[in-house]
């Protein structure tokens, strides 16, 4: 059994965990890192690598709502239901509902925009310490319809976004071919998001990120976690072969932490949605900016050497093999729209930490004050890493920021 001490242990190293643990080193904290695989390999590598700063549209809207008995139960729809894990999501899926209703869809708007607005800025320092700039492409994100009644369906998000300062500009068929002339000329609407930002690659973010820590003195320990307790001078966590006491713990295990807030007895009604990925290799780029083609439901994102097709969302478990019908609708969906593309290179699956209103938890826990979350990033987790780390750093040394914080907590569930 290994046993160390630290002053602060954070659980789970995917991008939540690895910026929360480069920003307290830089403040000079000792914080030990434990994850059980190699840190950003999970959710945070294979994602779609948008820094979303628009998005501050939670995924239930009345849309959405209105759509959802159709979306879930159509097996080929970008949002579906496992009917085998229904009964166990039904308690989500009714929280989902009412949050998708116009007013609480609109309060978690403004929590997310306030969040978004920020995010490029707290980014900057992480990124500058792990000399990752260079893999930043600040292009912008396009979405894209096939026409205008297409768009229009999107109108309420599109006015939702413009009431809360989202910059988004909306595009022609003759705009959309100068800004990416190889996007299919099928898609006649468009909105661009000009502050959005993509990565070439966000493993190597991941992976650059866990480096910078190494080397200002961070610990990473690989273990696999299994309890976490509360002690009288701070928090004990077990796993196999490991046991690290710490003052202060953060529970960053994305669609992982439910378990551990369980044990410390707080009830977050967190699920996974699952998302997937199709890589094709490309010898340039076909995209210089990412574009989702909206009715699919997935973005479209050049990367280094190859265009990642990335996104859906399949409520399903964490514990189910991947969906392979999922996987091939990415794939044909992708090449109606690039049909030169060679093979495939790589196909993938990953698990959004996700809440019924859109929003993370971050806080710390009501029963046991040693311990923060940081969790529930949802489709916003690599666009939130920096924002996320700054207000955890917030809450160690002793700063409180009140408004944020109140639609942040753990304890509105309950
Ligand atoms: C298809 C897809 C596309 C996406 N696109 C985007 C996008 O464009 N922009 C964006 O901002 N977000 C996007 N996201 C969401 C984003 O990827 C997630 O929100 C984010 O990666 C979550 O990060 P995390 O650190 O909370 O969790 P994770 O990355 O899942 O990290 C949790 C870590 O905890 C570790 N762990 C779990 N249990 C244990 C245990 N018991 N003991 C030890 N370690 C443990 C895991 O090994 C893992 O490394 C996308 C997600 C998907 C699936």
């Amino acid at each position: 059994m290994l046993r160390e001490e630290s002053q602060i242990v954070i659980a789970g190293g995917g991008v939540i965990g690895l910026c929360a643990a480069l920003r307290l080193r830089s403040e000079g904290r000792d914080v030990l890192l434990i994850d059980r695989n190699e840190p950003g390999s999970g959710t945070s590598s294979g994602n779609a690598g948008v820094l979303a700063t628009y998005e501050c549209v939670p995924l239930g809207t009345p849309s959405v709502l209105k759509s959802l008995p159709r979306l879930l139960f159509d097996p080929n729809s970008p949002l579906s239901i496992s009917l085998s894990a229904l009964p166990k999501l039904t308690p989500w899926l009714a929280r989902f509902a009412r949050a998708s209703f116009e007013s609480r869809a609109r309060r978690s708007a403004i929590t997310l925009a306030k969040l978004l607005s920020n995010s490029l800025q707290a980014y900057e320092p992480l990124l500058a310490r792990a000399d990752a700039r260079s893999l930043l492409r600040p292009n912008g994100a396009m979405h894209a319809f096939r026409n205008s009644a297409d768009l229009d369906a999107a109108s309420w998000e599109r006015q939702l976004r413009h009431e809360l300062g989202m910059r988004q500009v909306l595009l022609d068929r003759r705009d959309m071919e100068s800004l990416e002339p190889g996007f299919p000329g099928e898609y006649n609407r468009g909105i661009l998001f000009p502050d959005a930002v993509h990565l070439t690659d966000p493993f190597d973010l991941m992976r650059r990120l866990a480096r910078a820590f190494s080397e200002q003195g961070g610990k990473i320990l690989s273990g696999d976690i299994t309890k976490v307790q509360h002690t009288k001078h701070g928090v004990r966590l077990i796993g196999n072969e490991i046991e690290v006491r710490a003052g202060t713990a953060i529970i960053a295990l994305g669609a992982w932490s439910a378990e551990f807030a369980r044990q410390l007895g707080d009830r977050i009604p967190l699920e996974t949605e699952r998302g997937y990925h199709v890589e094709f290799p490309t010898e340039s780029p076909v995209l210089s900016r990412s574009v989702c083609p909206v009715e699919y439901g997935f973005y479209l994102t050049p990367m280094a050497g190859r265009l990642r097709a990335a996104g859906t969302v399949e409520l399903s478990s964490l514990r189910r093999p991947p969906n392979a019908r999922r996987l091939q609708l990415i794939e044909n969906a992708t090449r109606r729209l690039f049909p030169n593309l060679g093979p495939a290179q790589s196909r993938w699956i990953g698990f959004r930490p996700s809440l019924p209103d859109s929003l993370p938890v971050i806080g710390r826990s009501p029963r046991a004050h040693n311990v923060i979350y940081a969790f529930g990033h949802g489709h916003l987790g690599v666009t939130l890493g920096g924002e996320t780390a700054r207000i955890v750093t917030k809450l160690i040394v002793g700063e409180r920021e009140a408004t944020e914080l109140h639609a942040l907590s753990p304890a509105r569930f309950s």
